[in-house]
């Protein structure tokens, strides 16, 4: 068997529902007929980076050491040197694969062979088998990222294309996983109902029956397993709030991309998506601490950001296993972990919409929380919430708003990142049944394992639909 999964980076559940409607996507068409089409959850934060990792470690990110696009390193775990902080835009994205938790291993650690392109994670597919991390096609992405243009993002991925194509003909992987990045660009600068949006699934649908041919050809199209998944979903934005300006304006020094080397800062904000951020206080102690006592000298600020329209949900660590959540016009709650066990309960409001919930276990989170507001919120908060690597204040942005204004190179007309359902629902297209319903992405990987008859690491989070 052999398995190719292919990420479609920045799709929502309903991308292709419309063209595959309009009769317009037939080789996805066809693998829905002989498959299916599942929505299924992302992860928290819900942005490219730490949202590849439940694919290739059936884990959640914040576990393993991904909390977010960019974090800061309070105890200088990984970044050893000022400032201390990380951002996977850019040349940091080579860290990315060691700040991954050495005990998570990855897909091209456990598959006997692999291929993987444009991943930002890639431990364990050296050489050949990986195609994106040469310096030139680095430097070449580089300039395409920071000239902005969405649509350069189209030729990498027919050069991502051609290159899967023919490396899947000649030494058919167990594993191939792709990443497509031309959709998620083009969402962020015209909207993921723009024409550029389109191009992407269409070029996707061109893809996916090229290669078919290919493997049919080749006669092993019955043992090859094709899933095509995404990372996060979108939201149009109509409005940009500067979180690091905010706080700044509050009078405090601030850490934060592209100006991280501020003297005697005392907040550090890190933004992913750009519909979510980490918020550090006292950067400089290198032990976290955690609410309520960090309510003397931080009450103000935390109080100051939830009255900004920007911001949907603050939340406030308070142990590794309890976390109090706020919403801007919902009160507060609070989130309890007892062994494999979440509780939610209501105390000044219900800024979740669930009521008050008795101790459930992952499954039954994820069937209390799908049809709301907040898709799998409780299992995800607790995930990245009590992380080691996670902020002390972390915010959801409300819709139609993200938090960076200024050094975006693409112009963000769309966003992802926050816990809101149209960033927390993406699509799992497959072309073989289910044995059972796909819930999570985090799913995927210990499936992947089953498909190549691979034993399934205890400590993942997923469980296989295979
Ligand atoms: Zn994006």
């Amino acid at each position: 068997m052999s398995l190719i999964l292919i990420l479609f980076d920045g799709a929502r559940a309903d991308a292709f529902d419309v063209p595959l409607a309009h009769g317009e996507l037939g080789h996805l068409a066809r693998l829905r007929a002989e498959g299916g089409l599942h929505t299924v959850t992302t992860v928290f934060p819900s942005v490219t980076g730490p949202a590849y990792a439940p694919f290739l470690t059936g884990r959640y990110p914040g576990p393993v050491g991904l909390p977010g696009l960019r974090w800061y390193d309070r105890a200088h775990t990984r970044c050893r040197v000022p400032p201390y902080c990380r951002s996977y835009l850019g040349a940091e994205m080579r860290h990315m694969d060691r700040d991954l938790d050495p005990a998570a291993p990855t897909l091209f650690e456990l598959a006997p062979s692999r291929f993987t392109a444009m991943s930002m994670i890639s431990r364990g597919a050296r050489g050949r088998a990986q195609m994106g991390r040469d310096p030139r096609l680095l430097w070449n992405l580089a300039r395409t990222h920071w000239r902005g243009d969405a649509r350069a993002w189209f030729a990498i991925d027919e050069l991502t294309a051609r290159t899967a194509q023919a490396r899947i003909l000649a030494h058919d992987p167990a594993i191939t996983f792709l990443a497509f990045l031309a959709l998620d660009k083009c969402s962020h600068a015209s909207g993921h109902a723009s024409p550029g949006a389109h191009r992407a699934l269409v070029a996707l649908d061109q893809f996916v029956g090229a290669l078919r041919a290919d493997v049919e050809r080749a006669g092993r199209w019955d043992r090859t397993h094709l899933w095509i998944a995404s990372d996060h979903g979108h939201s149009a934005v109509a409005a940009h709030d500067d979180l690091a300006d905010a706080i700044r304006g509050a009078g405090h020094r601030v850490i934060a991309h592209p100006w991280v080397f501020t003297p005697r800062a005392d907040v550090a904000v890190m933004v992913s998506g750009n519909a979510m951020a980490h918020v550090y206080l006292d950067p400089s102690e290198r032990r976290r601490r955690w609410w309520p006592s960090l309510t003397d000298r931080w009450a103000l600020l935390a109080d100051g950001l939830l009255a900004r329209e920007s911001i949907d949900l603050l939340l406030l660590p308070h142990r590794a296993d309890r976390c109090e959540i706020r919403a801007r016009d919902g009160g507060t709650a609070f989130i309890d972990r007892h062994h494999d066990r979440i509780a939610y309960r209501p105390a000044t409001g219900d800024p979740l919409g669930l009521g008050d919930l008795p101790p459930l276990d992952s499954i039954e989170c994820h069937e209390a929380t799908l049809a709301g507001q907040y898709p799998d919120a409780l299992v995800q908060i607790m995930a990245l919430a009590g992380a080691p690597r996670s902020g002390d204040i972390i915010v959801s942005a409300a819709r139609g708003w993200d938090l960076r204004a200024r050094n975006e190179p693409i112009p963000h007309v769309s966003t992802h990142g926050a816990l809101l359902r149209d960033h927390m629902l993406v699509p799992l297209l497959t072309n073989h049944r289910p044995a059972r319903q796909p819930r999570r992405t985090v799913d995927v990987m210990p499936s992947a394992l089953r498909v190549l008859g691979l034993p399934v690491p205890s400590a993942v989070d997923g469980c296989s639909f295979v």
